[in-house]
């Protein structure tokens, strides 16, 4: 079968990865000069079971008013005359009830498992190499009500199955020894050994070239402008390249565009719960070896990661929900220098950050739709949002396995026609 994915984020590299695996011509579109230079580009860089808690929580609607005016809030809802932000809203306070985040939590951890897992094999099986690391993740707490809160959660975690566990102050300074001079800050942490970190940008780079090696084609620089449907199907995507407008034909299609996924298939009928949910991020060199965290850490307060990628520091973070616009705030991005500086002032170059911000393509449970569409040849592997390089992988083989008529090994709530 020719399948065209549409998007080379790392959600559409890892579909072509695995429709190419299993016997498929694929070919992959997009409008930058390369993969992965979009929202995949400058991330956490965490593949973090552990934060399978979605934004949407019994305790966010209050958080999410109390952060309203706050220019510097972890999740800003910047209210703008757009019925699609305001739906999205909507449908997010209804994700907000107790049963409704269990149910999340346990979907999203159902696919982060699976993708770590395929992650570990493709790296197994490939030597594939993006400044990984697997000492696991620790997130640690400034705020006693926040870490006891954070047990219900990790209580949850741990009955699916995940190693997640609650450390003292100690414990956490013996697992990443950076934190001292932080201790006294720090009230406590969980730490969940089994997860991963690396870059997500050299990883989609790096996967798109074994892609091609298994045959796939990437055609970059051209603009997606629609699909030719119609209730029987899809027959081609209409781009504009750099040798004028043309139309790829296939025999199925795979929407994989991120934030402006739903921009594609509205004028389809199909309605998707998407909205940008615009993150920061600093990267900085690495300037004491000794004195930059190795283990990925989570800064619950500051709702920041931080990130030792190789020889440089990632911080990220914050979350804005604006629209599309991808401008640095320099208020968001100076906080996040502020914020890791102060509690590792050796630790990096503070001079000079690399600033950037990407647009997290969020639905309001923070599942992802992965899967089929009602219109017959046309799949969805979208809507990642704060886990998108957590979930890639996993996405990526189950979405080929549905398209390749395979019963796919993780059981998830994929969409259906
Ligand atoms: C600050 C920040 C920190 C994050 N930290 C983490 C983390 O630690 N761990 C984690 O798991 N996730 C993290 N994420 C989320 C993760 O980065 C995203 O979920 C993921 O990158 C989404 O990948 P994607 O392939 O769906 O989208 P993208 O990477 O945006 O890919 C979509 C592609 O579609 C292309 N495209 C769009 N429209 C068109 C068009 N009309 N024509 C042609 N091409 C088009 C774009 O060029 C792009 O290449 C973070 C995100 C942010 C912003």
């Amino acid at each position: 079968m020719k399948v065209i994915v549409l998007g080379a984020g790392v959600i559409g590299t890892a579909s072509a990865w695995y429709l190419a695996q299993a016997g498929h011509e694929v070919a992959v579109v997009d409008r930058r000069e390369g993969p992965g230079l979009e929202t995949s580009f400058a991330n956490g860089g965490q593949v973090s079971v552990c934060h399978a808690e979605p934004w949407a929580n019994p305790g966010a609607p209050l958080k999410v008013l109390r952060w309203l005016s706050r220019e510097d809030a972890p999740l800003l809802f910047r209210l703008r005359m757009d019925p699609s932000q305001w739906s999205w809203g909507l449908r997010f306070l209804l994700e907000c009830t107790a049963w409704r985040t269990r149910e999340n939590i346990a979907q999203i951890l159902a696919m982060a498992f699976y993708s770590r897992m395929a992650l570990r094999e493709l790296r197994a099986v490939t030597g594939i190499a993006y400044d990984e690391s697997t000492r696991g993740i620790l997130h640690y707490y400034t705020d006693r009500a926040e870490l006891e809160a954070a047990r219900e959660a990790t209580a949850v975690m741990r009955r699916h199955g995940l190693d997640r566990v609650e450390r003292t102050v100690e414990e956490a300074v013996a697992i990443e020894p950076a934190l001292a001079p932080a201790a006294a800050r720090i009230v406590g942490a969980t730490y969940t050994p089994s997860d991963e970190s690396g870059d997500a940008y050299l990883f989609t780079a790096a996967l798109a070239r074994l892609a091609q090696e298994k045959g796939a084609q990437f055609l970059c620089n051209r603009e997606i402008r629609g699909l030719r449907a119609t209730q029987r199907g899809v027959s081609g995507v209409v781009v504009a390249g750099p040798g004028g407008e043309e139309t790829i034909a296939g025999d199925a299609f795979v929407v994989a565009l991120g934030s402006y996924s739903g921009l594609l298939t509205r004028p389809l009928g199909l309605a998707l719960p998407i909205y940008p949910a615009k993150g920061y991020s600093a990267t900085v060199p690495v300037a004491d070896p000794g004195k930059a965290p190795r283990v990925s850490l989570t800064d619950d307060e500051a709702k920041i990661v931080i990130t030792r990628l190789g020889s440089r520091l990632r911080i990220a973070g914050t979350a804005e929900l604006s629209g599309w616009s991808t401008d640095l705030n320099p208020v968001r991005c100076e906080a996040l220098v502020r914020r890791a500086r102060s509690l590792f002032p050796d630790a990096g170059d503070w001079s000079v950050p690399q600033y950037w911000a990407g647009l997290r393509p969020a639905t309001p449970s923070n599942v992802p739709l992965v899967g089929a569409t009602r219109i017959p040849n046309l799949w969805l592997n979208t809507g990642h949002g704060t886990l998108g390089w957590t979930m890639a992988c996993g996405s990526g083989a189950a979405l080929a396995d549905l398209i390749s008529g395979r019963k796919p090994a993780v059981d998830f709530a994929f969409t259906r026609p």
